[in-house]
Parts: structure tokens; C-alpha cells; sequence
């Protein structure tokens, strides 16, 4: 169970980097605790490592509190 509330919503890990990535993807890790604050307010930060296609794994950054959320695409 890796569920996790953002903006306060429940999200599946698929979803969480959904919301990042802006369409679906193809599979995605277990969503954990990042060891950072969100730059535009101070809440908590999660991270899920996913991949977009077959070819590649992104981590991605994403605030509970709100919009903000960042990959760490080049
Ligand atoms: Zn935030």
C-alpha cells in the first residue's frame, strides 16, 4: 500500500506520476518520502520513480500540499 494523499486526494503511484508527467504512464515504483521541501510552499515532498515508455525511468518530485512538481529530465 504505497497510496498516498496530495492535494487532498488519494493517489495510486501510476497517478502521482500522472500528475507529473501530464499523461499516463507505463509503470511506476513505490511512492516514498523525498528529503526536501516544495519551493513554492514549504509542504512535504514526495517522490516516484516511473517509466514514461519503455525506454525511460524518470524520478519525479511532487508536492502534497500543491501544484508544484518537478522530473529530473535533463
Ligand atoms: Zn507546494
Amino acid at each position: 500500500m504505497s497510496n498516498r494523499v496530495v492535494e487532498g486526494r488519494m493517489v495510486t503511484p501510476e497517478k502521482l506520476a500522472e500528475l507529473v508527467e501530464g499523461e499516463s504512464v507505463m509503470d511506476a515504483e513505490d511512492i516514498e518520502d523525498a528529503d526536501r521541501e516544495c519551493p513554492d510552499c514549504g509542504g512535504d515532498v514526495l517522490a516516484v520513480g516511473y517509466m514514461p515508455d519503455v525506454t525511460e525511468f524518470v524520478t519525479a518530485h511532487k508536492c502534497q500540499e500543491c501544484g508544484w512538481g518537478e522530473t529530473d529530465r535533463e
